[in-house]
């Protein structure tokens, strides 16, 4: 722990999935699978003389996040003009919100129940994302399907206090934004992105140090890579009796490294302005309220309740309910074999499903396991139909080619092999063909039966009831050892 603490609030963009863009008709495409281009239109590509049309799903999914996190909803919102020239933005000025947000004043609890931290919203507020540039060799291409896709911006407050802390923030925001399906949340795709504003200041002090903002960052790594970057490198500086200079700052994922890229811009360079061409957002109550009464149960509500109604270990409920479609398959599974023990479920779920799916790279809403499917494999074993290595290999199996475990444990006879009669005659015969290794056992290395009884679920090829085998055994080789001492 140095003498410095880092105080970070983060500004998160997400696009929103809604199926037409923020002020026009266009459809909101998949920018890695459609054709440059191929989602554009005049207003989207700033045609002079062309009218923007506010987006009333966007403004649906926005109020969403915003009851989620508990802000104020502003009754009249404005939109605005932030004026800068870029080529991927044809209009010259981006529509944003500025003055009058659509939702401040929030909150976001997060991290694991034991150390649950909270972090204040500031705003919430939507605008439009710029096109793409593709940069080649002595060219650039611009590809406009991305220019007016409704962007969400959600800014904390500077609460956050170290880099983990930042981390658990942004994952949990992402996970809320999932589960209210307002975002597909695919970072690779870029659907969210980060700008992060860090400052350090001596410990115990309560004033803010002199900040530089981190813009553009799309991914979890390089965010957290830039953070520690810039701590270290403000903690230098102030050790050596420097002084911090406000700026704006990007990150050289390959190099490891923040870039001054400008001085702060103040607000004032944008020339903010109320867009002419709109009205005035304003939200009734009732809209209010409906929109509220429909948001589904959160994650932290549904950790607490799947720790509570399951018995199951807070941290196995947090795995199970950071994503909302693996909350879902779990319950479906629960609620298909209501006599199986749900910790059980859990353990097959976290445990051996999502490795196999991770291998496969399948996402759990594609896989090829129903939840009834995997909740009928865990109770065959929890009745003792199977061993546990079989279901093992059945589900397997199954994550590949699907089917149903009851089908194929009687297609395939891995029925668990229970009974003592066809059992001891496996015994026996092991036995009775390593003699070396028998030997050496009844001279004191205890440890033999150990392979005697890998031996003997080979030879049941891997089927039988463990215990039993387990049993058996020793029961036989107790019995060896007695005729031995009388001899
Ligand atoms: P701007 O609009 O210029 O980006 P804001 O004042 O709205 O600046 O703040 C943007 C973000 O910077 C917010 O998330 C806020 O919490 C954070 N922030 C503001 N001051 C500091 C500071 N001294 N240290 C760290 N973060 C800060
Ligand atoms: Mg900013
Ligand atoms: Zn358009």
């Amino acid at each position: 722990m140095t003498e410095f603490e880092p105080v970070v609030g983060l500004e998160v963009h997400a696009e929103l999935h809604t199926q037409s863009k923020m002020f026009c008709g266009c459809a909101v495409v998949d920018s890695t699978s459609a054709g440059p281009n191929s989602a554009v239109c005049e207003v989207c590509t700033g045609m002079p003389g062309t009218l923007p049309v506010i987006n009333q799903r966007a403004v649906e999914f926005a109020l969403r996040v915003a009851l989620a996190l508990e802000c104020h909803v502003a009754v009249t919102s404005v939109f605005a003009r932030k004026n800068y020239f870029y080529p991927d933005l044809p209009k010259g000025y981006q529509i944003s919100q500025y003055e009058l947000p659509l939702a401040s004043d929030g909150v976001l609890e997060f991290g694991p129940e034991a150390e649950l931290r909270s972090a204040r919203i500031r705003r919430v507020h939507l605008e439009e994302d710029t096109g793409k540039l593709i940069h080649g060799p002595g060219y650039s291409l611009i590809d406009y399907n991305r220019s007016g896709v409704p962007l969400l911006e959600i800014v904390s407050e500077p609460d956050l206090r170290s880099v983990p802390e930042v981390k658990a923030y942004a994952t949990a925001l992402r996970s809320l934004l999932r589960y209210l399906d307002v975002t597909s949340g695919d970072m690779e795709k870029g659907a969210i992105r980060f700008e992060a504003n860090v400052s350090l200041r001596r410990r115990g002090s309560s004033t803010l140090g002199v900040r530089t903002e981190i813009k553009n960052l799309n991914s979890f790594r390089g965010m957290l890579r830039a953070l520690e970057h810039e701590i270290e490198r403000q903690g230098g500086i102030l050790s050596a009796g420097g002084k911090v200079v406000q700026e704006t700052l990007g990150w050289d994922e390959a190099r490891g490294v923040t870039v001054s890229q400008r001085g702060k811009e103040e607000a004032h360079d944008y020339r903010y302005f109320p867009e002419p061409d709109l009205p005035p957002l304003v939200i009734a109550p009732a809209e209010i309220d409906r929109i509220r009464a429909s948001l589904p149960e959160l994650p932290l509500a549904k950790r607490a309740r799947f720790a509570h109604d399951f018995g199951l270990t807070a941290y196995a409920a947090e795995v199970l309910t950071a994503d909302r479609h693996v909350a879902d398959y779990f319950e479906s599974a629960v609620a298909a074999e209501p006599d199986v023990t749900p910790a059980r479920i859990a353990n097959w779920l976290t445990g051996d499903l999502f490795g196999l799916l991770n291998e496969l790279g399948v996402d759990i809403a594609a896989a090829r396991v129903p939840p009834a499917s995997l909740a009928e494999l865990v109770a065959l074993v929890e009745r003792g139909e199977i061993n546990q290595s079989t279901g093992k290999i059945l589900l397997a199996e199954m994550a590949q080619e699907g089917g149903s475990p009851r089908a194929i444990v009687r297609d395939r006879g891995l029925s668990q092999l229970t009974d003592q009669t066809a059992i001891e005659p496996l015994v026996e015969r092991v036995l009775r063909d390593n003699p070396e290794q028998v030997d050496l056992y009844l001279q004191g290395k205890t440890t033999v039966s150990q392979w005697l009884f890998g031996q003997v679920m080979k030879a049941a090829g891997g089927k039988a009831h463990p215990p039993t085998v387990q049993q058996l055994l020793s029961a036989r080789l107790q019995a060896l050892e007695a005729e031995r001492q009388k001899r």
